[in-house]
């Protein structure tokens, strides 16, 4: 599979978008006219430029308004048809895009069309050049690729082709299976694109919301089925039209683009084998069985306060690294390790960050294979020196630059804690029945939140569910989740547009992204805040006000509505079932920790999220205090 990606995809000039693609490995790039012509330098110099970065164009374009013009109109259409032709050819490229006639002049007509573009072939023949046709969603007469493969089959000229593009396609609905019958060689170049499903103006849905496949909602996979089908195996361009990603890092977004071709190829590699649409082999997508541990990052003098709370949430402190200054607290199946010591990543992570929950390990099959497959996603695989008689856990870097490790059933791995650990015996708080890690909440820069989605996507087995706006009385927060079907990971992602939210502070004050929250599951939420309240836990305080209201909403009977409140657990219901929540107050610059109890509810209390936001908010340090 030969990967490309439209200059108009990034933010920079175009030396900027070449210099982003060709460092995320893309082997071609489609120069957008308007790119070349706010460029200083000659097309046959720009030609050059591209060829030095070891990139190939794939195509010019775009090419407008041109097939079925009336005579009038016809003769200058094709003069400037010749003028691209010599652009191109100072350029060194053999392919235009034309794309569907939007014009009102245009007169339509298959035929009427057909004939332009085999006349368009012959003068491309006689410069040894190519003409593919696109159907834009909205063109004044073809808007339907099924129409445009008529046009260029009536054509019949071995210079002009078809250009399929995912979004034109897939946001008009139509059936994919009809690219099946369409001859290979005559689909010139393969344009991808997904989007978020917003009902929406056409155009204007395509100008300023494309995303990369996989980030949004299009079936962007069935697309690539159906192109694979016909034996296609020639170049896979993103056209990615997108104001964020225009304005964002053209090096981050040329990753995640790449990123998401190679899983996009894999994903077909895997339901058409015989196709050669992918770039490498590599293992399935690992499937999470739970978080083995969170590792915090702290030093000496922060670490007392940040251990009193896991002890009042009933952590036991069970056994302490046999070379480092670090301990493991236990409860339930959770891990929590405190890492105090002065050498290593986690020490560099807490001078940059503070103290944080910068680690995260996952038990998933096969560790390698997770690492293996990660990497061939374009990953950052994670390694330090390690002592004698410790062990290497495969790890990769995540979000914020922090670090995913991966654990299995290897014998090795699997006794991971009884080899770099010595059990401590010392008095233990009082079990507060929690059991397992329920979720693992990451605040983000909104404009991260498409690209650790579908790196987690592409690397775990996990799906995306719908993005939800959390109101934060400064601002809004978007969420959204990856989780996996046995609720055995769930992540949830919260995006902050600006710094005066509790997310955008966490950030702004943590110097980046991070885990802000865990949530730890329990099986009963009322005995668990007994527990808790013998450890002298003191949970976060809930307004009262929520409460007559959440009675009201709920029609719950006033003695569970009573509950609640003495023991400020918040409560939400979907069409499966119940939840309670329950949380701490802030630690630090906005840490926090929570407590669930699901009984079938399958959500994450969104609806709750501006109560506990409010809450949480009279803990934190009033903005611009310094740091204790
Ligand atoms: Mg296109
Ligand atoms: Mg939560």
């Amino acid at each position: 599979m030969k990967t490309s990606i439209a200059t108009v995809s990034l933010s920079g000039d175009l030396r900027d978008k070449l210099d982003a693609i060709a460092k995320a490995g893309f082997d071609g790039v489609e120069i957008f006219e308007n790119d070349f012509l706010v460029f200083d330098e000659s097309p046959r110099q720009v030609g050059r430029m591209v060829r030095d970065f070891g990139l190939e164009i794939t195509l010019f374009q775009p090419f407008r308004d041109f097939e079925g013009m009336p005579d009038g109109l016809r003769t200058r259409t094709f003069d400037r048809a010749e003028r691209k032709f010599d652009l191109m050819q100072e350029m060194g490229t053999d392919l235009v895009l034309v794309c569907s006639n939007v014009s009102p002049a245009a007169l339509g007509g298959l035929d009427r069309a057909a004939a332009d573009f085999h006349d368009l072939g012959e003068r491309a023949a006689r410069r040894g050049l190519r003409v593919g046709y696109e159907a834009l969603a909205w063109g004044r007469h073809i808007n339907d690729h099924r129409d445009a493969w008529e046009i260029v089959r009536r054509a019949d000229h071995p210079n002009i082709g078809l250009i399929l593009d995912s979004f034109h396609t897939l946001s008009r609905k139509i059936d994919v299976n009809s690219i099946r019958s369409i001859p290979k060689e005559k689909i010139f170049i393969i344009q991808l694109a997904d989007a978020p499903l917003i009902d929406m103006d056409l155009l204007y849905w395509s100008r300023h919301f494309r995303n990369m496949p996989g980030e949004g909602d299009l079936p962007v996979l069935d697309f690539m089925n159906a192109v694979a089908a016909t034996g296609y195996d020639g170049y896979l361009s993103l056209e990615i039209f997108n104001d964020q990603f225009r304005g964002g890092s053209a090096t981050a977004i040329a990753v995640d683009g790449r990123r998401s071709l190679v899983y996009l190829g894999d994903q077909v590699k895997r339901a058409v084998p015989e196709s050669r649409l992918t770039t490498k082999d590599m293992p399935a997508r690992s499937q999470v069985k739970g978080v083995a541990f969170i590792e915090f990052a702290i030093d000496e003098t922060e670490a007392p306060q940040l251990e009193g709370l896991l002890r009042s949430l009933g952590f036991a402190r069970t056994a302490r690294h046999r070379t480092k200054n670090v301990v493991r607290y236990r409860q339930g199946d959770i891990n929590i390790v405190v890492n105090m010591d002065e050498r290593g990543f986690a020490s560099a992570s807490y001078l940059v960050h503070g103290a944080s929950a910068y680690a995260m390990g996952l038990m998933v099959d096969d560790a390698q294979a997770a690492v293996e497959r990660a990497v061939a996603l374009g990953a950052e695989r994670f390694e330090q020196p390690v002592g004698p008689g410790e062990t290497q856990m495969p790890a990769i870097r995540g979000v914020g630059g922090g670090v995913i490790y991966f654990l299995d059933g290897s014998a090795e791995l699997s006794q991971v804690w009884e080899i770099e650990f010595a059990a401590i015996d010392a008095s233990q708080p009082v079990d507060a029945g929690l059991k397992s890690i329920d979720h693992v909440a990451q605040s983000m820069r909104y404009e991260e939140l498409l690209t650790w989605l579908l790196f987690y996507t592409a690397i775990l087995d996990t799906r995306k569910t719908p993005m939800v706006d959390i109101i934060d009385p400064s601002g809004v927060i978007r969420s959204q989740v990856v989780e996996n079907t046995e609720g055995s990971l769930r992540i949830t992602m919260n995006g902050a547009e600006n710094r005066n939210t509790l997310a955008g502070h966490f950030i702004a004050e943590t110097f980046g992204s991070g885990i802000q929250h865990l949530a730890f599951a329990t099986d009963d939420i009322f005995k668990t805040a007994e527990a808790l309240a013998k450890n002298g836990f003191v949970p976060l305080a809930i307004s009262p006000n929520y409460y007559d209201d959440l009675e009201a909403r709920f029609g719950l009977e006033p003695a569970l509505t009573e509950r609640l409140k003495t023991h400020n657990i918040l409560y939400d219901r979907d069409e499966h079932g119940d939840y309670f929540q329950l949380y701490s107050p802030t630690y630090g610059e906005g840490f926090f920790f929570e407590i669930v109890e699901r009984r079938g509810y399958r959500g994450y209390g969104a609806a709750n999220a501006i109560f506990r936001i409010a809450a949480l908010r009279k803990h934190l340090r009033p903005a611009g205090m310094p740091r204790a």
